[in-house]
Order: C-alpha cells, then sequence, then structure tokens
C-alpha cells in the first residue's frame, strides 16, 4: 500500500505517521528527514538545501522532485509507502502523481489530518520537554497532557520532572511561515490536498479525513477504524 499523510505543523501527523507506518509495515518516507540526513553527510542536496532550510522556506522543486522520485523507487519501498512532507505544493503534487503512473506504482490512501491554523499554533508554542524523558508529553494547551501545576511553575505531568520549551516552537514567524504555506489552497500544501482530492474517484485512491482537535489517542483510533 502506497499512502501520503497530510497536516499542519502541531497536527499530530508524526505520531500518526509512525503508527500506519508500522501497521501497513511500509517505509517511512519523510522529505524533512531525508534532508536533515544530507546535511548531516555533508552531500551535495545537504550543502544546496540547508540555506532553505535554515530560513523556512521550500527547497527549490528541481531539488525537492528528483530526491523524493528517486527514494520513492528504492528496493525498500517495494512493499509500500507513506510519504510525509512531501507533496506541500500544487506542483509537487502534479510531479508524484506524474512519477508514480510512470513507474507503475498505484497510490491507494492519502490521510488528511484537519486541525484549525489557530489550534495548530497553540499546539505548537504550548509543547513542553521533560527534562527526564523526550517521550513525556506535556502540552499546556491540550487538557489531556497538561503538565502539573506546581506553585507558579508547571512540571512534568508524567514524573515530576523539570520542563522546558524548544526555541524553535516559540518562534511566531517561523510558525507563521509554515503554516503560511499549508493552508495555501491555491498553490501550497492544502492545494496538493485538493489536487489528490479531486482525482481520488477517477485513480481510486482512498480519502481518509481526520478532525485533529481530539487527543492523540482518539485520532488514532479513528485513523485506524478508518484504515480498514
Ligand atoms: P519538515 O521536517 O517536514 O518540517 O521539513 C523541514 C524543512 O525541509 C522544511 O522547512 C523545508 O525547508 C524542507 N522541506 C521538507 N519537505 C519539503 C518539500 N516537500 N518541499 C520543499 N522543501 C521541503
Amino acid at each position: 500500500m502506497n499512502i501520503l499523510i497530510f497536516g499542519p505543523n502541531g497536527s499530530g501527523k508524526g505520531t500518526q505517521g509512525t503508527l500506519v507506518q508500522k501497521e501497513y509495515n511500509v517505509v517511512h518516507v519523510e522529505s524533512g528527514v531525508i534532508f536533515r540526513e544530507n546535511i548531516k553527510k555533508g552531500t551535495e542536496i545537504g550543502k544546496k538545501a540547508k540555506e532553505y532550510i535554515d530560513r523556512g522556506e521550500l527547497v527549490p522543486d528541481g531539488i525537492t522532485i528528483p530526491m523524493i522520485v528517486s527514494r520513492l523507487q528504492e528496493p525498500d519501498c517495494k512493499n509500500g509507502w507513506l510519504l510525509d512532507g512531501f507533496p506541500r505544493s500544487i506542483e509537487q503534487a502534479k510531479a508524484l502523481d506524474e512519477a508514480v503512473e510512470k513507474a507503475g506504482m498505484k497510490l491507494g490512501c492519502v490521510i488528511e489530518i484537519v486541525l484549525p491554523r489557530e489550534i495548530a499554533k497553540n499546539r505548537i508554542m504550548g509543547r513542553r520537554l521533560c527534562a527526564n524523558d523526550n517521550n513525556h508529553p506535556n502540552n499546556i494547551f491540550i487538557d489531556a497532557i497538561k503538565p502539573t501545576q506546581k506553585g507558579d511553575d508547571f512540571v512534568c505531568r508524567v514524573c515530576g520532572g523539570a520542563l522546558s520549551a524548544r526555541s524553535d516552537d516559540q518562534d511566531e514567524v517561523a510558525i507563521g511561515k509554515r503554516h503560511d504555506i499549508y493552508y495555501d489552497t491555491k498553490t501550497g500544501t492544502m492545494a496538493a490536498v485538493n489536487y489528490f482530492k479531486d482525482v481520488a474517484a477517477k485513480k481510486g485512491i482512498k480519502i481518509i479525513e481526520l478532525d485533529g482537535k481530539p487527543g492523540v489517542k482518539e485520532v488514532t483510533e479513528e485513523l485506524m477504524k478508518k484504515l480498514k
């Protein structure tokens, strides 16, 4: 099964994506991760992409599209892939659609986590990291995982450890830039989502829309029900 997953930064897309990847035993192809690996290894792609990534801008299609299209044709993708972070624009959606067809692959399912922009922004800004364990989720704006109040401060709801905020989670300008791209229905990521919705019936693609407002657990339950 080949799957696309969409959702704004702050929607829990990463978490849900990992669950889908495990459930279907497909390769999780994340464009952002591939870029970061290339930067770490100092490859040509990494060198070219770094300046755009640092500015929070999209890496040009001339670099991104061939990188993803060739990744999907590697042997480990034979049993299926879950593509995350690509396509992010209408141009990338068209290029992917063409490449999938040319390679004789089939897109089986598109998952969209729907979350209003203001809520997505609060989710990101409310995230807190536990000093003891990265996997202790805390968010001052989500009731289900709200940290424990201790005097004027918050401590980890799981272990009582000290909490801190990631600096990039507090950068409203950077969050705004990413969301401008995501919520753009003319040429941005929402345009890519709509592109696949429009061709879904003709191409036999299953569309799964999820309400991202409830907690992670509820969204996962809804996702698993709809995937069956
Ligand atoms: P992410 O980890 O998905 O947030 O991606 C990190 C950064 O990688 C983004 O801010 C972009 O600069 C770049 N990037 C990831 N995916 C794409 C894409 N589909 N098109 C262009 N740039 C991308």
